[in-house]
């Protein structure tokens, strides 16, 4: 059964590169009818911080990862957490010993510092000597007699090449006289994360190891590892490198990096997993689409098409994948509710946060009240009834015209929707606007050419037609765009801000646009 696992060590985030490793792992898994585990790597004492493993659980939940065994579920291998499990790798770096594919290393911090700066003074690459791999048997029991603390050293063949074939990088060699003699116990008795590492996925019977590509100059040491213990090799695979827009690792400085960050700024989970998919992962060629659902990812991820290069983590991408998966979620909204909703429903101004709606159906005429959080769903509701019931209703396409308002600030969504149905009494002053030249006098003017050309279009369905007879309008007034849109757009809406002209005169139709067209020279008139 395949078995891939998720790692991370808590550092009191989860990294949105985390994030993608644990998603892929994920999918890998359940692609696969296998098993996901989460196992904590915590054995770097120094870096403890209060709260982190609950954290990374509660982002792992948020983000839909459930795992199969893990801290807080328990499973075959438990404990799932390194901190607890001391024990073993005690237990484990003996037998290395025992096996002399390991040593004991009893040099003190300053010995180790003065050979690392010669080392750099040489220009040579910082490396354990070896010092202590040519102790005799006596000075090892005389330092063990006399407490000196010691850390235990992996021995690296030196004459041998480890070759492997990673699954997403082909084949992979190092030289071992590349390869440090790692610390794989240290003296206060903790192991490193190579041993640790190496001795939970055998143990817990990991398949296939899925992590980031900054772990794969430590895969030769791992691989001699289950080499010197004569255990199966898992397989392999290193995901790309996370980038910057200028191709430098992604980093804090560039952006942010948490995911939690990402959370905060309203971004949905949908499309952060979406987006995260597919950095380093496609589809595959012929396949256009670009949006997919966690249980669409696990049908359709593998990773044969997870590429080599570094992904470039693109925030524009990011939030187009928002409001691509907000608009999924509102059409979605749109039809459930539309479910719901029958007979005609006609709304009138709102007061006091709550608007007031008549439904009236064949039996009853019915008033009652909705929230103004329910106004969305419920107006989106009307919007598919109104569609089959009558092609291009006004609620159809006032839904149409501010969609982006809506989706953006769903709380000012009645702002921009509520002069579709009925026309405060605005100032007359509303209609002229200095900036654009626009007095009284060419504000009647405008309305009055304006009207003759509404009055002559024949499809109000169409917003190009409107706009091309509005145009015409212009053209024969020899007037500018804006001394005809501004007031004809204001008599239309009666607000300073709402959406362009075209629109608006389209959503209203043609009886309520000559109505208002109407309204607002009564009101120049009694100005001029
Ligand atoms: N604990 C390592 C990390 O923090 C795990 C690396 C691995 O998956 O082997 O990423």
């Amino acid at each position: 059964m395949t078995r891939t696992r998720f790692a991370p060590s808590p550092t009191g985030y989860l990294h949105v590169g985390g994030l993608r490793t644990a998603l892929y792992n994920y999918l890998f898994a359940k692609k696969h009818n296998g098993c996901f585990l989460l196992r904590i790597e915590d054995t770097d004492q120094k870096r403890f911080i209060e709260g982190a493993r609950e954290h990374l659980i509660e982002m792992l939940r948020w983000a839909g990862l459930e795992y199969d065994e893990g801290p807080d579920i328990g499973g075959p291998h438990k404990p799932y957490i390194q901190s607890e499990r001391l024990k073993l790798y005690q237990q484990y770096a003996s037998e290395l010993l025992e096996k002399k594919a390991a040593y004991r290393c009893f040099c003190s911090a300053e010995r180790l510092e003065d050979m690392r700066r010669n080392q750099e003074a040489n220009k040579l690459a910082p490396m354990y000597d070896r010092h202590c791999l040519y102790l005799s048997e006596d000075e090892i029991n005389q330092n063990l007699k006399n407490k000196i603390p010691f850390v235990v050293r992996q021995k690296i063949p030196s004459a041998e090449t480890v070759k492997f074939k990673d699954l997403i990088r082909g084949n992979v060699s190092f030289a071992c006289k590349s390869l440090d003699d790692q610390v794989l116990m240290k003296s206060d008795g903790f192991p490193t994360y190579h041993l640790a590492n190496v001795v939970d996925d055998h143990l817990m019977e990991i398949t296939h190891v899925i992590r980031g590509e900054e772990w794969l100059p430590s895969t030769p040491k791992h691989i001699l590892l289950y080499q010197a213990f004569g255990w199966n090799l898992p397989e392999f695979a290193h995901i790309p490198l996370l980038l910057n827009k200028d191709r430098s690792k992604l980093s804090k400085r560039q952006g942010d990096v948490s995911v939690e960050e990402y959370i905060k700024k309203n971004y949905s989970k949908e499309a952060i997993i979406n987006f995260i998919a597919l950095l380093g992962w496609n589809p595959g060629s012929g396949e256009e689409n670009e949006i997919f659902s966690l249980s669409e990812l696990c049908d359709a991820f593998s990773l044969e098409k997870v590429h080599k290069a570094g992904a470039i983590f693109d925030i524009d991408k990011l939030d187009w994948f928002n409001w691509q998966w907000r608009k999924k979620k509102y059409h979605e909204n749109l039809a459930e509710t539309a479910k719901k909703i029958d007979g005609t429903c006609i709304i009138s101004s709102p007061k006091k946060g709550e608007f007031q709606y008549k439904f009236k159906d064949n039996e009853s005429e019915e008033v009652f009240y909705i929230k103004r959080t329910d106004l969305l769903n419920d107006m989106c509701g009307r919007f598919i009834h109104e569609e089959y019931k009558k092609e291009g209703g006004t609620y159809r396409k006032a839904l149409l015209t501010i969609e982006e308002k809506v989706l953006k600030e769903p709380e000012n969504a009645e702002n921009h929707l509520k002069f579709f149905f009925s026309i405060k009494d605005y100032d007359v002053s509303l209609l002229a606007n200095e900036k654009m030249k626009v007095d009284y006098a060419i504000a009647k003017k405008s309305l009055i050419g304006a009207e003759k050309y509404l009055k002559k279009i024949s499809n109000f369905n169409s917003v190009e037609e409107i706009k091309s007879g509005l145009l015409n309008a212009v053209t024969e007034l020899s007037l500018k765009n804006g001394q005809v849109f501004w007031p004809l757009r204001a008599a239309l809406t009666g607000e300073e801000f709402s959406p362009g002209v075209f629109e608006a005169a389209w959503v209203l139709g043609q009886d309520e646009c000559l109505i208002r067209i109407k309204n607002a020279l009564s009101k120049l008139e009694k100005n001029m």
